[in-house]
């Protein structure tokens, strides 16, 4: 007898595990609301006309090559993304920045780098990260991974649909001097709620204060509003502030490069030194992991970031998702009224980002994938990016079904 045969059976993960029961279920109006992947408006995977062309040049390229990459990426890439995300203003002689596995590998490389290099408050023996309730589910086993203390911080309140800022506040002046505090830079996954700016400014203020470390999960730049720069605003806010922010960066959704795995991970410093130390620490924790990243989707971002005319296109291209998603956001609210919803739907028309985060319950989500075939996370997070004039009828319907 094996010791495999020992092996318990694992849980499905949260959102990848309903992804799979969608996939084989059989019925005809089924609808997936539930992956955090955008879909145009017949319902299916979009790859951006500013990508297709990069990739085509690429093509045509000869000094391309399958070679390694280093094991912090392409460097090149890595300043154009770290541009993308500071602003052309920013100083980058003292930001170290590698590639990554996108954003979900940038958040273990981040947490590896707290976990070893920022000091332990007095009398822990593990380094807290205080994350947001509710956050995107990996968050938790991530930062378990990397050796830290999870902790939450209160961030929605149920009762109002909207921010909890006074109890954010509160859990950030309650946490231990000196921990890490985990920031969603815009459209926070999943309730779609951001601090305003005064907020932020506020927020920045307060985490002084207490010297924690920022930790930004970058996973939505130019989704929340349609324009990139715009969506930075906090992240650049807390740069302007001093804080040494450490950045976990992800183009899946802003470029539509979700399964090519590109991003970066950068750890703002004050010293050209201070960069060169914490980039040889980085290449510590990322060569016994995966040695180093993948090319194709690296290049792409390069190929349209250092083209003047491309990173128009794709601009426009990235406008044009973060505007069909705001169109059935809208549209949403409007058919639950049109097919006799008298709930007040207008939470989520003004939350931003990917998501809507409904207030139902997870009993309601359960009836509407038993009885309706309609997926989603059991937080009652829908994907506006799922919904389209063919389905958000019967979507609306189902919903206002279930929550009468
Ligand atoms: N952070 C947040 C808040 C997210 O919502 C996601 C994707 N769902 C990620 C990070 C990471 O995604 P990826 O690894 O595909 O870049």
């Amino acid at each position: 007898n094996s010791y495999l045969s020992t092996i318990p059976e694992g849980p499905p993960d949260a959102i990848l595990g309903i992804a799979e029961s969608f996939k084989s279920c059989t019925d005809p109006n089924k609808v997936n609301v539930c992956v955090g992947a955008y879909r145009d408006s017949s319902g299916k995977p979009w790859i951006l006309p500013s990508v297709r062309k990069a990739e085509e040049r690429m093509l045509k390229d000869d000094t391309v090559n399958k070679e390694y990459a280093p094991i912090a990426g392409d460097g090149r890439y890595v300043e154009l993304a770290l541009r993308f995300a500071y602003g052309n203003e920013m100083d980058l002689g003292s930001v170290a920045g590698v590639q990554s596995l996108s954003g979900t590998g940038a958040c273990r490389i981040g947490g590896h780098f707290f976990a070893r290099f920022a000091p332990k408050p007095k009398g822990l023996d593990r380094l807290p990260i205080y994350i947001p309730n509710p956050t995107w589910g990996n968050h938790i086993q991530i930062f378990k991974e990397c050796g830290l203390d999870v902790q939450r911080y209160r961030y929605y309140d149920s009762k109002t649909n909207a921010l909890d800022y006074d109890g954010l506040i509160a859990d950030l002046k309650e946490a231990p001097d000196g921990s890490v505090i985990l920031l969603h830079s815009c459209a926070h996954n999943p309730t779609g709620c951001d601090p305003t700016l005064q907020q932020w400014k506020d927020i920045s203020d307060l985490i002084k204060e207490k010297s924690h470390h920022v930790f930004f999960d970058s996973a939505y730049q130019g989704f929340a509003s349609g324009d990139a720069e715009a969506d930075a605003a906090a992240l650049r806010l807390f740069v302007k502030e001093g804080h040494n922010i450490v950045l976990a960066q992800s183009f899946a959704k802003n470029f539509g490069l979700y399964g090519e795995r590109t991003g970066t991970l950068s750890v703002v410093c004050n010293t050209p030194e201070e960069r060169s130390a914490v980039m040889s620490q980085l290449k510590l924790i990322i060569r016994p992991m995966y040695s180093s990243p993948p090319i194709h989707g690296s290049s792409i971002v390069k190929t349209v970031l250092e083209d003047e005319e491309l990173t128009k296109e794709y601009y426009a291209n990235c406008e044009e998702m973060a505007d069909r998603i705001g169109s059935m956001r809208r549209r949403l609210v409007e058919v639950l009224k049109e097919v006799g919803s008298t709930h007040d739907w207008s939470h989520v028309t003004s939350q931003i980002g990917m998501f809507a985060f409904t207030g139902m319950s997870s009993d309601m989500c359960d009836e509407l994938t038993s009885k309706y075939s309609i997926f989603l996370t059991r937080d009652g997070r829908i994907s506006l990016a799922g919904l389209n004039e063919g389905n958000i009828e019967y979507v609306a319907k189902a919903i206002h079904d279930v929550t009468d």
